[in-house]
Formats: structure tokens, sequence, C-alpha cells
């Protein structure tokens, strides 16, 4: 299907004749009834997998689920594998292609610019939709403006393949925290994000960024980390207790949720306390504010694997503070775990190379605690409520729209699968087939 609308629009000069194709084909494959026949069905509530399940899907929804094919359906077989509600990372960077050195972001900000930036974005949601993300949550440009908005945009309108977003387009931090750095005074440099002092400027730029598209307001809490003699991995905090209230109080204001880049204990505390609605990172969790997330219903999103992605490179260009924070993040990820924090998938794709399949945090979390079927769970219903759309996305339930992937075998056993993703459904259109 994907690939036919881009045969398309490579024959045709004019783009408004392969938008309304990329239309019609969209529609077309909606309004058909096809019976997927799944060897086995996670449907993202349980702990165990249903065997031989056939899901109805018709007007880009899940009609039913039957154990038997109904008479005239055309099916899609497959038998061989595991149907699992569409994953969703609610962690991605789209603009950003890999910055293990502060010399690979700097490259990204100097000598690129944002249009071409984007037009890798564009790429890079393909991937993420073939690597079975039908849902993400992309937590800003760095740099690159608003150009998420647009690429949000170009899916939504059918012009490019890609998943769902919600996007949080520039980000802030205070002066001096966020790259690039270290330029002489005098050389004017491009920053990773909207810089921003004092609560009313704050505000300002939540109300910006807004009413230019972002659907979540996501901010840095933290810096310059290094492990004290007890274990804990302390910070710099960024904006002070007074800033981080008023931005969450003003996207709250305007129904909008606040996601915080917060990885050690005072980024993480003042986040806690402010009312942030999710936690990015998080290396380091106090056992109290652990307790606070708990009750509140704020998410942890902890983004194992990037961590030790980065590490080696970091930790050979002097930083071997990324090294130690591994076993402090396997500490924090299972006392978060014993306190009930809710805890969903997110990888900070971007922050690696987009070609890495970012569903390698599966392997990671169960590395560090979860079951296979919490992790998928942490990945689509846990996801879903964190985004907002449980009652559209999240499981495979009659009603709810047709996301739906495909991994070969049985994930509960080897959850390693789940970085092969072999089918690809998004409401109800087929991206991937085996
Ligand atoms: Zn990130």
């Amino acid at each position: 299907m994907v690939q036919r609308i881009a045969a398309i629009c490579l024959a045709m000069a004019s783009a408004g004749c392969c938008i309304a194709q990329a239309q019609t084909e969209t529609f077309t494959a909606k309004t058909k009834t096809v019976a997927l026949q799944c060897g086995n069905l996670f449907d993202g509530r349980g702990d165990s997998l249903r065997k031989n399940a056939v899901i109805v899907v018709e007007d880009g929804k899940i009609k039913d689920i039957v154990a038997a094919v109904p008479a005239g359906t055309e099916v899609i077989d497959l038998s061989r594998s595991t149907c699992v509600p569409g994953l969703m990372d609610t962690h991605t960077h789209i603009l950003l292609q890999g910055d293990i050195t502060a010399a690979d972001y700097d490259e990204q900000l100097l000598k690129q610019s944002p249009e071409y930036r984007t037009i890798l974005a564009t790429v890079n949601a393909r991937r993420a939709l073939e690597y079975g993300f039908t849902s993400i949550r992309d937590l800003e440009t760095e740099g690159a403006g608003y150009a998420d908005a647009d690429v949000k945009k170009a899916i939504n309108n059918g012009i490019i393949p890609g998943p769902r977003m919600q996007v949080a387009t520039r980000a802030m931090d205070v002066t001096g925290a966020y790259p690039l750095l270290g330029y002489a005074p005098n050389v004017p440099v491009p920053h990773g994000l909207q810089v921003v002092d004092g609560a009313d400027n704050a505000r300002q730029a939540v109300r910006e960024q807004i009413s230019h598209g972002a659907d979540w307001i996501k901010v840095y809490s933290d810096r310059s980390y290094w492990v004290r003699e007890d274990g804990v991995l302390d910070d710099i905090p960024t904006f002070t207790l007074d800033e981080l209230r008023a931005i969450v109080d003003e996207a709250h204001r305007e129904r909008h949720k606040v996601a915080s880049h917060a990885m050690a204990l005072n980024g993480v505390h003042n986040s806690v306390e402010a009312g942030v609605d999710t936690i990015e990172h998080g290396n380091y969790i106090a056992d109290a504010d652990l307790k606070v997330m708990a009750a509140r219903g704020i998410f942890y999103v902890p983004t194992i694997y990037v961590g030790e992605y980065v590490a080696q490179g970091r930790a050979a260009a002097g930083a071997s503070v990324w090294i130690k924070m591994i076993a402090i993040h396997e500490d924090t990820f299972r006392r978060a775990m014993r306190a009930g924090v809710k805890i969903a998938f997110g990888t900070d794709a971007g922050g690696f190379d987009w070609k890495v399949n970012p569903a390698k945090e599966f392997s990671s979390m169960v590395k560090f605690g979860m079951t296979p079927a919490q992790a998928i769970r942490a990945a689509t219903s846990t996801a879903a409520d964190l985004l907002g759309t449980q009652n559209e996305l999240g499981t495979i339930e009659a009603g709810k729209l047709a996301d739906i992937v495909a991994v070969p075998g049985d994930p509960l056993a080897d959850v390693s699968l789940m970085e092969k993703v072999e089918f690809v459904m998004k409401g109800g259109v087929v991206y991937k087939r085996p």
C-alpha cells in the first residue's frame, strides 16, 4: 500500500494529484472488511496468549474477535505469528539522528538546515511505523522549531506514512543549561530548545508552543550528574520550583500535559513537587518521590536502552558517570515496580541512531525485572493511558481503532521477538505484511 502510493507520487508531476490518490487508497482500505488470522493474540490486558484468534477489522476499527474466519471475508494469514496491539513509544526524537557525543549534536544544529532535518524526520517516522510503533510521543525537535507539528500534519493528511504523533515542539530549559554550549561569548549559536528564564517568561513560552501545535510541554529539570558516596545520583536543578510550577500550571490550565526530563535527585523531586505528568529517564528517584508518583499517577518513562547505548561513547569522552548510572537505573526501576508506579515504554530513539530498532527496549525492561507481558503492556495499554488515548487504542478489543502488529513466534517466551515485527496495521490500513 505505502509502496504503491510512493510509486504513484514519483509518476505524477502534481503534488495535488498525489495527495488525493493517497487519501483514496486509505479510504478504500478502511471500508473493506478483513480478517486477521492470528496464531496467538496478546490483547494488551492480561498476562497470557489466546490461541487461534481471528480479528475482524472493518472501517478502520476492530469489529469483533472470533474463533473462525467469517464466510466470504478476505483473510490475512498471521497463523505463525502473535498479534499484539500497535506499539507505542512515548519518548522519541524524529528530528535527531543520534548524539553520543557533543560533537554529533553540534554538527546537526550547525551544519544541517531545519528543512534538511525535517526530510530526515519523515524517513524516521516511516521507520518507526515499520518497527511496529503506530503511536509515538515525540519529545522535542532539538533546535528544529515546530517541524514535528508539520510531520504530524503530513501523516494525518495521508501524504507520508508514519505513526500517530503527539508532539512537544521546542521544549524549554534555562540560560546556560542546554547545548550548544562552550562557544565564545561573541559567537551567536543556536540552542536545542527554547531558552526561558523566570516564571512569566515560562508561561509565555507555554502559550507560544501550544499556539504552534504542541500537544505536550517538555521541560529539562536537571543537568550535570555525579554519583555521591552514598550511591545517590545528584544533579544541578535547572528551573527553580517557582518556574516549574508556573509551567505546569499554565500547561494544565490550557488542558495540556507536561513531560519532564529528570534524571536525578533534585530534578525528579522538583518535577514531582511541581506536578508534572511524566518523569523522563529517572535514573535515580528517591523512595519518597516514587511514593508520590504512585499516589498521583505520575508516569515513569525509564528509557533504559539509550543509557547503555550512549554510555560507552560518553565515557570515552571523559564522562565515566554514564557507566555508573546504568546500575543506579536498574535499582530505581526495580524500586519503582515495587512502589506501584505506572511505567510506560519510551526509548529516546533519535538519541541513538534510528537504524537501531527501538524495540530493543523490551529486552532492557525484562533485564531490569519486568515480565515480557508487563513490558508489552508498558508499550500498549499503559502507554495509551499516558497518551490519553486509552478509549481508542492500546488494547485489541471490539470498537477500538485497528492498530495491530504481529511478531513471529511467542514474545512472552522470548521478548526480543518484539524486534521482528512483520505485520503493521494502523487504522485498518496495512503498512507492512509478511
Ligand atoms: Zn529525549
